[in-house]
C-alpha cells in the first residue's frame, strides 16, 4: 500500500521513442546532482515495436530543451541530420492554386507594445500581414539560415526550430540519458501491470520474467497507450469530427542534386482531401499526405503525393519510392494523468501534424512534470490535478488553432473542404474568436497562458494570412501614439529585411559549414 509521505524516487519510462527519450533526458538531466540514491530513471522499451519514425518539425522551444539537457548543438545537428525550421508555409490553402501565406516562428515587430495588426489593416492589399511585421517570411522565401555560422550554439539572429531525422534523434538522445545522464535502458517487451491496493501502479512485468518497480509511471508507448489507455482505461476523445485526417502516407525523397537548397520552413500544401507536408533535411527531403479516408481512398491519395513529388524529381523516380501509411485516430484522452501514471506524447493524444505541435507538447508536459515534479505520494494527486488541467485545456486550443486553417478557406472543389467549414464542426470558441476579430484585431486578450502553444500572434497570422478581414469598429481608436510607433516598427521591419537579406547564408550553406567547423560553443 503505498504511504502518502513515501518518497518518489523511482521513475519508470515505457516506451523508446522521441516522448520517451525526451521525458527521459528532461527529468535525469534535472536532476543529475541526485541521481542514483535519491532518484533514478528505468526507460524500458520493446525490442520489437519500433518508434513511429516520423515527426520531423520542431518549435524553437526545442532549442532551450537541447540546452537544458547538455547536448551540443553542432552534435545535435551533426548527429540527428538536423536543418533549421523558421516556420511554415501554407500553399493552395484559400483558393487550391499556388497562393501561399507563412505563420514564421518570430513575433511580429514591437509585439508586446504594439498590436500591428490594426495598423495594416489600412495597407493590406499592398503587402501580406507576414511581411510587413516580421523579417522571416522574407527569409524562408530566399532559403536563408536563421543565423551566420559565427552565431553561438542556440543563439538565433532570427528565431527558428529544427527539421530533424525523427530516428537518429530518439537514438542521439539514447546514448546522452545512457551514458551521459545515468538513465537505466531495459530492451524488453513489458508483458503485464501490476497495481497495489490503492490503484496504483506498482510494476511492470516483463516477457523475460523480470519485472521493474515504480513510484512514477511516465506512459509514452505511442499510439498502444498501454498504461493509461489499455491498463487504466482512460478513453480518448476523438476529435474527428473537427479535424477529419485519420491517414498519413509518408515518403524519403532524395534531393535531385546534393546541393539543392534546404528549405527553410515546413511546406504544407493543400490538396484534395487533406495537404502535403514536405520538410528538407540536409541529406533528403521527408514528404508526406496527411488525409481523411472518407474522402479519398487511398489509391487516389497515393497518386496526388506521387504527383507532387514528380515535380522536381521527375515521375519514374517518384513512382519508384516506398509508401508508408500510418492510421491516426485524432484525439487526446479524457485525462492525461490518472493515480501515478502520466502519459506524454503520442500515449496521450495526437493530432494531425499541421502545425508540428506533438514534440512541443512533449517538452512542455515534460517539463511540468520536472519542474513540480512530486516529492510524495500526497503532491502526486495534486499534481495530476494540475497537469490534466493545463493540458487538456492545451489540446483544446491546439485544436481550435487547427481548425482555423481551413475555416477560412474559399476552396469549394471537393466535400473535404466544404464539410471542414461546416458550422458542426467549428469548435464554439474559435466561432466566437472568428465572429470577434471581423472588427477588432486578435491580440493579447485572446491568448490564456503565458506559455501557451499558439500565442495571438500565430492566429494573427494564420487569420490574416487565410484572408480574414477585420473591419475596425467605428467606435474604437487605437492608444495614443500606437500608429507613430506601428509605422516604425514597419520601417524597422524593412531595414531588417535589407539587413538580414544582405547577412545571411542559405540554409545549405550554413549546415555545411556546421558539418566542417562546428558552431561557436556559448
Ligand atoms: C504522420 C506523422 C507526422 C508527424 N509529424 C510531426 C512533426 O512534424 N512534428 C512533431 O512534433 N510531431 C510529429 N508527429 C508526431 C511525432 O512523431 C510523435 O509525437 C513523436 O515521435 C513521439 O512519439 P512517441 O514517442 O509518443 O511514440 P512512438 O515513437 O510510437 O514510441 C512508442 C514506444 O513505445 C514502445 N512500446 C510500445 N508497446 C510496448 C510494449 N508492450 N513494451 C515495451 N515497449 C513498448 C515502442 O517500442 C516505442 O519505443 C508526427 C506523427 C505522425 C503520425
Amino acid at each position: 500500500m503505498a504511504k502518502m509521505n513515501a518518497n518518489v524516487k523511482q521513475v519508470v519510462i515505457a516506451g523508446g521513442g522521441t516522448a520517451g527519450w525526451l521525458s527521459a533526458a528532461i527529468l535525469a538531466a534535472d536532476r543529475a546532482a541526485v541521481a542514483s540514491a535519491d532518484f533514478h530513471i528505468t526507460l524500458v522499451e520493446s525490442p520489437d515495436i519500433a518508434p513511429i519514425g516520423v515527426g520531423e518539425g520542431t518549435w524553437p522551444s526545442m532549442r532551450a530543451t537541447l540546452k537544458r539537457i547538455g547536448v551540443s548543438e553542432t552534435d545535435f545537428i551533426r548527429e540527428c541530420s538536423a536543418s533549421f525550421k523558421q516556420g511554415s508555409k501554407f500553399v493552395g490553402w484559400t483558393h487550391g492554386h499556388s497562393e501561399a501565406y507563412y505563420h514564421p516562428f518570430s513575433l511580429p515587430e514591437g509585439y508586446d507594445e504594439v498590436n500591428l495588426a490594426a495598423a495594416w489593416q489600412a495597407f493590406s492589399e499592398q503587402v501580406s500581414f507576414a511581411d510587413a511585421v516580421s523579417a522571416q517570411s522574407t527569409l524562408c522565401e530566399h532559403g536563408l539560415a536563421p543565423k551566420q555560422i559565427a552565431t553561438p550554439e542556440y543563439v538565433p539572429v532570427a528565431n527558428y526550430g529544427y527539421h530533424l531525422d525523427s530516428a537518429k534523434f530518439s537514438n542521439f538522445l539514447q546514448k546522452h540519458c545512457v551514458e551521459k545522464l545515468g538513465v537505466t535502458h531495459v530492451l524488453a517487451n513489458i508483458s503485464g501491470i501490476n497495481s497495489q491496493a490503492n490503484g496504483d501502479i506498482a510494476s511492470l512485468s516483463l516477457q523475460s520474467g523480470d519485472r521493474i518497480d515504480g513510484d512514477l509511471f511516465v506512459d509514452c508507448t505511442g499510439f498502444t497507450s498501454l498504461l493509461l489507455g489499455q491498463h487504466y482505461q482512460i478513453p480518448l476523445v476523438s476529435q474527428q469530427d473537427i479535424l477529419f485526417n485519420d491517414t498519413a502516407l509518408a515518403a524519403q525523397v532524395p534531393y535531385a542534386r546534393v546541393d539543392d537548397p534546404i528549405a527553410s520552413a515546413t511546406l504544407a500544401t493543400a490538396q484534395t482531401a487533406g495537404w502535403i507536408w514536405d520538410i528538407g533535411l540536409p541529406h533528403r527531403r521527408g514528404v508526406g499526405y496527411v488525409y481523411s479516408s472518407a474522402h479519398i481512398t487511398r489509391e487516389k491519395a497515393e497518386q496526388q503525393l506521387r504527383e507532387y513529388i514528380s515535380t522536381g524529381l521527375g515521375a519514374q523516380h517518384a513512382g519508384a519510392l516506398d509508401v508508408r501509411e500510418l492510421t491516426i485516430n485524432p484525439g487526446y484522452r479524457q485525462k492525461l494523468w490518472h493515480k501515478n501514471c502520466v502519459a506524454i506524447g503520442i500515449a496521450a493524444g495526437f493530432i494531425e501534424p499541421l502545425e508540428a505541435s506533438a514534440l512541443v507538447l512533449v517538452e512542455l508536459s515534460a517539463t511540468m512534470l520536472s519542474d513540480q515534479f512530486p516529492v510524495n505520494r500526497e503532491a502526486v494527486d495534486i499534481l495530476a490535478r494540475r497537469f490534466n488541467d493545463r493540458f487538456l485545456t492545451q489540446w483544446q486550443r491546439i485544436v481550435e488553432f487547427l481548425k482555423l486553417h481551413y475555416i477560412l478557406t474559399r476552396r469549394s472543389d471537393s466535400d473535404y473542404w466544404r464539410d471542414h467549414c461546416g458550422q458542426g464542426t467549428i469548435p464554439e470558441r474559435l466561432q466566437e474568436l472568428v465572429i470577434l476579430w471581423r472588427h477588432q484585431c486578435p491580440w493579447h486578450q485572446d491568448g490564456r497562458f503565458i506559455d501557451d502553444l499558439f500565442p495571438p500572434a500565430s492566429f494573427q497570422y494564420v487569420y490574416y494570412g487565410m484572408g480574414g478581414k477585420t473591419q475596425l469598429a467605428a467606435n474604437r481608436s487605437q492608444p495614443k501614439g500606437c500608429d507613430e510607433k506601428a509605422m516604425a516598427e514597419f520601417q524597422n521591419n524593412r531595414r531588417k529585411i535589407e539587413q538580414l537579406l544582405g547577412s545571411l547564408p542559405s540554409n545549405r550553406e550554413l549546415i555545411n559549414k556546421i558539418m566542417q567547423y562546428g558552431l561557436p560553443k556559448i
